[in-house]
């Protein structure tokens, strides 16, 4: 039997702005995956630098944290068995261009920034990212 995993997921400000949080989250649970948590909310700059700090120093790191801070988004906490790769599986690429037929970034993505969604990448990053937002009594 595969353990239950938990991920952290974002809705991000280009899909909360266009009027697609609900479309990606009927995905979301058609593909699958539980919601344990969910929050709308909208991150100041100080919060966007502070999620995204492994991609301090990057050249387009400036422009991540001004997108993420420019309008609200959804936060989720999702749960599965191997619910990390599965939901980066279901993002598809960083590049909506280059993902894959039928994932949400190939169907919604519209440049490499403004890919839609957000999906931690290892079991560590997951439980910083879900501490993030979620405290443990607020994953029910
Ligand atoms: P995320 O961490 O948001 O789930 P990811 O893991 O597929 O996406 P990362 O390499 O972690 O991709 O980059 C984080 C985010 O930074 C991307 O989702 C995208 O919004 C933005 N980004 C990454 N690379 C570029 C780039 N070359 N130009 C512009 N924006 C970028
Ligand atoms: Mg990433």
């Amino acid at each position: 039997m595969s353990q239950l995993e938990r991920t952290l997921a974002i809705i991000k400000p280009d899909s909360v702005a266009r009027g697609i949080a609900g479309e990606i989250l009927t995905t979301i649970e058609q593909a699958g995956f539980r919601i344990r948590g969910l929050r709308m909310l909208r991150l100041d700059r100080r919060q966007a630098e502070g999620f995204y700090a492994v991609h301090r120093g990057k050249l387009f790191f400036a422009d991540l944290v001004e997108f993420m801070s420019e309008g609200p988004i959804v936060v989720l906490a999702l749960e599965r068995e191997d619910a990390i790769r599965k939901w980066r599986e279901a993002m598809g690429a960083t590049n909506p261009a280059s993902a894959a037929e039928g994932t949400i970034r190939k169907r919604f993505g519209t440049s490499m920034q403004r890919n839609c969604v957000h999906g931690s990448d290892a079991p560590d990053t997951a439980h910083f990212e879900l501490g993030y937002f979620f405290r443990e009594s607020e994953m029910v």
